[in-house]
């Protein structure tokens, strides 16, 4: 107990006995002692309304002062006051830096809340998707960004892959980051258009460079064509050095025609101008090439269903599939075997797969063997007549076919590469006939 306490029992009892004395002097003291004990209860409920008012509003009672056990609550209710003012008053400082870090960040950042409505957005996100401050606070954000895309991708909640959408005509790059137990989300969101742009310049550059190269280099090729010819008939000395000179001329030729094609395999989407292709001739023709490069040096088999057809793009599955089983005669050394395949698998996925015994690839280079120019071993590729970029055309041929490059190797033990084409895309021999 409290000083407080001990004051109001005394107190309690001070009044008794006032009361009883003055009382027993009138002849009444049951009747002194009851007014008595009365009016020291209107005193308590007059300190009790004091507390009452303090807890609604703690300014309008901030000047009552006395001595009790009322005032040692008011007192410890104001020190209470205090404290949790203090606290919130951090509490806003915290929340104040946050905001100010949300807003300081370049890429546009929205903060969801457990429904993907809008708690907080920076200047950045709302110039990319037009937000208002504050009529767009607490609209989840599948109704400002209507793309199907986006709201499949917030639904089904895969983040671990961004997205690339356009909203309004920009480019976006979306990113979500869940944090919290509370069902929170980081959205960032980058503008691609200068990425874009630079990326079409890029790509333009590389196509006018080896258009404008493909002109010289056929003429180029043609002189040393005749000169070696001349030179050969006559048993001239520099045959040796015309040949190294058609030989280099006939390298840069490859580079700059697979240079085109991936230029136009990047330009456009080509899906409109797909047709149902007859695989099976398409992949004979294909291993009829290899066995003239391989000249009987490998044994070249295949497993092919002669029924299975598929919609694409004729050239540019030759293009892909050839380089692929080509790649097998290159790098296999004579005596392996190379053996292909063209089948559904058992999600009806048509998939041509090309398994050889060659000279295998190490782990580390299989992830970047699509790049533009990556070689294992630059000096084998070149004096094999590699350009480097067979399998990055082989890449965007399966993009473009919505399809599957994957590459499974070891080292000194030969490789498997499998185009999995979506089941989608699939046909019989009798819808060829068709072409649906
Ligand atoms: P390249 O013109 O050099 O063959 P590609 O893009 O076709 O270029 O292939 C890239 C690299 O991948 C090659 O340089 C080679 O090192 C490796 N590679 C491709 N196919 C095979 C294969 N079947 N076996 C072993 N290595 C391969």
């Amino acid at each position: 107990m409290t000083g407080a306490w001990y004051l109001e029992i005394a107190r309690l009892i001070i009044v008794v006995a006032f009361c009883y004395v003055l009382g027993s002097l009138v002849g009444h003291p049951v009747v002194v002692i009851t007014g008595g004990l009365l009016v020291l209860s209107l005193w308590h409920i007059q300190k009790a309304v004091n507390v009452l008012r303090f807890s609604r509003d703690p300014e309008s009672a901030r000047n009552s002062h006395g001595i009790g056990v009322w005032d040692e609550i008011l007192a410890s209710m104001s020190a209470g006051n205090r404290k949790h003012g203090q606290e919130l008053k951090e509490l806003e400082e915290t929340l104040g830096r946050y905001r100010q870090a949300i807003r300081a960040l370049p890429e546009g950042a929205i903060i969801l809340g457990a429904n993907d409505e809008i708690e907080l957005f920076n200047h950045t996100a709302a110039r990319i998707l037009g937000l208002k401050e504050p009529d767009d606070f607490d609209r989840p954000i599948t109704h400002l960004v209507r793309e199907p895309r986006f709201i499949r991708f917030m639904e089904e909640k895969k983040f671990d892959d961004g997205l690339e959408i356009v909203h309004e005509k920009i480019p976006i790059s979306v990113r979500i980051v869940p944090y919290g137990d509370l069902g929170k989300k980081l959205l960032l969101l980058r503008d691609m258009t200068r990425m874009l742009k630079l990326e079409r310049m890029r790509r333009d550059f590389v196509a006018n460079v080896s258009h404008e190269m493909k002109s010289p280099l056929t003429v180029i090729k043609g002189y040393v064509e005749s000169l070696l010819d001349t030179a050969e008939k006559q048993g001239l000395q520099t045959v040796k050095q015309l040949r190294q000179v058609d030989l280099q001329t006939d390298r840069m030729c490859h580079i700059v025609e697979d240079l085109l094609q991936l230029s136009n395999l990047e330009v456009d989407e080509a899906v409109d101008k797909f047709v149902v292709v007859d695989t099976p001739s398409l992949i004979h023709s294909v291993c009829v090439e290899a066995n003239e490069i391989s000249a009987g040096g490998h044994k070249i088999v295949t497993d092919i269903d002669n029924q299975l057809m598929l919609k694409g793009d004729y050239n540019e599955l030759y293009s892909a599939f050839s380089n692929i089983v080509l790649n097998a005669v290159t790098y296999t050394p004579d005596g392996g075997t190379i053996e292909g395949t063209w089948r559904l698998n058992e999600a009806g996925s048509p998939v041509f797969s090309v398994k050889d015994t060659g000279v295998g690839i190490g782990p580390e280079h299989i992830p970047r063997l699509t790049e533009r120019f990556y070689r294992v071993d630059q000096a084998r590729s070149r004096e094999l007549g590699g350009t480097g970029l067979g399998l990055a055309i082989v890449k965007h041929v399966m993009i473009r076919h919505k399809a599957e490059l994957r590459i499974k190797s070891k080292l000194n033990h030969g490789s498997v590469f499998s185009c999995i084409f979506p089941a989608s895309s699939a046909r019989s021999r009798d819808q060829k006939a068709s072409n649906a």
